[in-house]
């Protein structure tokens, strides 16, 4: 059996570290570390990369601490309207589904629809329909709503009618979370959630469900997972050109990756990042702004947890 490797993300959002405490600062660690642990749980057991990314992403969507599932940015409406995707290497199947409002764990809807095979994609009420057809927990749309998301709502509505929307931080506006791994069986997987971005327009689908910008994996090349302002992720087809770069241009997955994000997307003076994994299990976490929440589990059995420049070991067991 070969190498397993995991990387996370929970978004490229992050506050300042002066505007939390350090005690929420290793809350939101411990939270990272809990996920690298139940995809790992699954890689360790010889279990599929597909299996692997979709449990560490279900773990990240019951964090408050991360825009997915509970927790998420709300729209302009004031909801929740949560977009998900998963992506095989080995097949290039995937689920992607858009405007969820009633499903507990989007991801988990992806993974059903990829599995289902008769579509990719799917939206709305129809898409709470398939999860509840297909048994996946269903919850009252309040369930998502945090108090610090209905803040960020008001806040983010003062800006714009004050004209500074522009200025406002790139935690006050968005994030994401999402998953890459190498299972055992030498197959990639990558898997992404989100909420958004606060005082999104109602119907406004980003870059996480859009198979080869949000979220992309395929064997031999590399699995990815964005977060950012979606718009230039899905102008950039970003999953899809770390892969292309890898492919034709034989560059390595780091030269790739920090190209499309200190060069492309940086060029449009958006907040960007992305966690990345190649054939082999290395992983990279680019990112442009002060800091992402990430997390990885080496070849070699390590892990790491990090929101901003430091790094932090972190325990598997
Ligand atoms: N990429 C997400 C979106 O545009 C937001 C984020 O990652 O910050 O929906």
């Amino acid at each position: 059996m070969g190498s397993i490797a995991l990387g996370i993300h929970g978004g490229c959002g992050v506050m300042p570290k002066q505007e939390l405490s350090e005690s929420d600062w290793a809350a939101a660690r411990s939270d990272l570390a809990l996920a690298l642990r139940a995809g790992w749980r699954v890689l360790r057991e010889d279990g599929r990369a597909v299996a692997a990314v979709e449990a560490a992403v279900v773990s990240m969507e019951e964090s408050p601490y991360f825009n997915a599932g509970r927790g998420a940015a709300l729209t302009t409406a004031g909801k929740a309207s949560l977009d998900a995707a998963i992506m095989d290497g080995a097949t290039l199947r995937a689920g992607a589904v858009s405007a969820v409002e009633r499903c507990r764990n989007p991801v988990r809807l992806a993974r059903a629809l990829m599995d289902e095979g008769r579509t990719v994609m799917m939206t709305g009420p129809a898409a709470d329909r398939f999860a509840e057809t297909h048994g996946l927990e269903i919850v009252d749309p309040e369930f998502f709503i945090i108090e610090r998301q209905r803040q960020a709502l008001t806040a983010m509505k003062a800006r714009r009618a004050s004209g500074t929307a522009a200025t406002a931080s790139e935690a006050e506006k968005h994030g994401t979370v999402g998953a890459v791994a190498l299972d055992s069986a030498g197959h990639l997987a990558a898997a992404t959630s989100t909420g958004g971005f606060t005082d999104k327009p109602v119907g406004r689908v980003g870059d996480s469900p859009i198979i080869g910008a949000g979220t992309y994996a395929r064997d031999g090349a590399c699995a990815v997972s964005g977060t950012g302002a979606g718009e230039y992720f899905i102008r950039h087809v970003v999953g899809h050109e770390l892969a292309s770069r890898m492919a034709y241009l034989k560059e390595d997955l780091g030269t790739a990756a920090t190209k499309i994000i200190m060069v492309d997307l940086s060029a449009h003076g958006i907040g960007a990042g992305l966690v990345a994994i190649d054939y082999a299990g290395r992983v990279v976490a680019p990112y442009n702004t002060m800091g992402m929440y990430r997390g990885w589990v080496t070849t070699a059995g390590e892990a790491y947890v990090a929101t901003h420049e430091t790094v932090f070991p972190a325990e598997l067991h």
